[in-house]
């Protein structure tokens, strides 16, 4: 089933017609390849590797035609090879080209390359620039993002012990991190270090610097893959054992890396939640496609039962709850106002509405929703994943439940119009 796209009347002529291209090239391109696209398993070694080969060749094509038709690298400026796009515009494509599993790569959006590359535009020198954000950008180069560590709560990343101290104009790096997404493709990595600086002056001793460190750099260990669901994985277990980087491999200012996390997260949960309903969509779909043909004790169709028409209702409150607390957070990102409270409310809600979705979903199918032949098992692997990733729920309840206090302990209560 194609996904249906149609203009939104709140919205400018612009993000329209890029919403309505971008659905045509999922629609077109991708949806009737989504099988030979991703190099599917075999059980035959020669087959596996022409299978992965003519995947490669495939994704090229579908890449082209996305240049082509301008809606490359929605998160990247224009002089960074992107679209220029604004948050908003941004934050409404994701919904799209997330309906089919995996296509935000052939958009040329891929995690953490993307996070690495807006980093690297807010904090980057024109010299970093050059040396890493633009092989990245034109994929001759891959990243990877390493801050969560074994031995400290990546929960609380003010935590984390991996320490950076300035010996003349090195930094000399030693720690050990795990969760480094990418990290056998990554030829660098942007570590979260612990730092002292004694030439820092405003307090900025002991603070967190994000620092580049090249793969190939003496001491750089990657001890494995961990594991993920019960498959091997380029999540990487790293360790980092004097690993010297020259003082120029900084990311911004001494001190900085805590701030440039937050940007990092901040509007990447918008762009992830955008990608959860963007996949809640598809499952809604495929749900429904189900219950109007699968034929049941008596050859009367699923959608006739209640407990499965039960299913469609909760569903659509899901979604459609889910898209409208990450729109109005959006906006509120996008007018200036504090998004605090609900960055934190969508980051809980949405990932367990998905996962609500999904589960549906799956149950519906029976057997097959559990299948490889469909996206609905790896979606649901997914949505209990991002409930941990960028910080667990309970953190962000917490938050919540701080800020809203705050508000009313200054003798305001909450204005839910804004
Ligand atoms: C697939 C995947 C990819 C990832 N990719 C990356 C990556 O590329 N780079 C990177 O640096 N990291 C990455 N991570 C790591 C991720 O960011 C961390 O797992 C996350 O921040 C949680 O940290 P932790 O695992 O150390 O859990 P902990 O901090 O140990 O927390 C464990 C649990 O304790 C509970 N908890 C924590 N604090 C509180 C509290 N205050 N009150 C009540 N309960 C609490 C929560 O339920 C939480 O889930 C990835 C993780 C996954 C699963």
């Amino acid at each position: 089933m194609p996904m249906n796209v149609k203009p939104v009347p709140a919205l400018d002529n612009e993000i329209n017609e890029i919403r309505l291209a971008t659905a045509e090239i999922v629609n077109k391109e991708i949806l009737p390849n989504e099988g030979r696209l991703w190099g599917a398993v075999s059980n035959s070694a020669n087959e596996q590797n022409e299978i992965a080969r003519e995947a490669k060749a495939l994704r090229r094509e579908v890449q082209e035609k996305v240049k082509h038709a301008k809606l490359w690298a929605p998160h990247l400026p224009r002089e960074f090879g992107g679209m220029g796009l604004s948050f908003l515009q941004h934050a409404y494509m994701n919904e799209v080209l997330s309906y089919s599993p995996g296509a935000a790569s052939l958009f040329g959006v891929v995690a953490p390359n993307s996070g690495n590359q807006k980093i690297l535009v807010q904090y980057g020198t024109p010299e970093q620039h050059e040396k890493w954000l633009k092989p990245l950008t034109d994929g001759t180069m891959q990243s990877g993002f390493s801050m969560t560590e074994p031995h400290t709560p990546g929960s609380d990343p003010r935590s984390l012990s991996t320490r950076a101290v300035l010996e003349g104009d090195e930094w000399v790096i030693n720690g050990h991190k795990w969760f480094t997404s990418n990290g056998y493709s990554a030829d660098f990595f942007i570590v979260m270090c612990r730092t002292s600086d004694p030439s820092a002056s405003g307090g900025d001793n002991d603070r967190m610097t994000q620092i580049i460190v090249p793969r190939d750099t003496p001491g750089v260990k990657i001890v494995r893959g961990v594991p993920v669901w019960g498959r091997a994985s380029s999540h990487c277990e790293i360790i980092y054992d004097n690993v010297r980087v020259p003082k120029s491999n900084q990311l911004g200012r001494t001190g900085s890396g805590h701030r440039a996390a937050q940007d990092r997260l901040g509007a990447g949960r918008v762009y992830h939640c955008m990608n959860s309903i963007g996949s809640m969509w598809r499952a809604f779909d495929l749900m429904i496609e189900r219950l109007m043909t699968r034929e049941v004790h008596g050859g009367e169709k699923l959608e006739t039962k209640q407990f499965m028409q039960g299913f469609v209702a909760e569903s659509y409150m899901d979604i459609q709850s889910a898209r409208l607390m990450t729109i109005h957070c959006a906006e509120k990102m996008e007018s200036g106002a504090d998004p605090r409270t609900d960055i934190s409310s969508i980051k809980v809600f949405v990932p367990a509405a998905y996962h609500r979705v999904v589960d549906r979903a799956i149950q519906v199918y029976g057997a097959a929703g559990v299948s490889g032949d469909l996206p609905l098992a790896g979606m649901y692997q997914g949505a209990r994943t991002l409930r941990i990733a960028d910080g667990p729920d309970e953190v962000h309840k917490i938050m919540m439940a701080k800020l809203i206090l705050r508000r009313y302990h200054a003798g305001e209560s909450w204005d839910f119009g804004n």
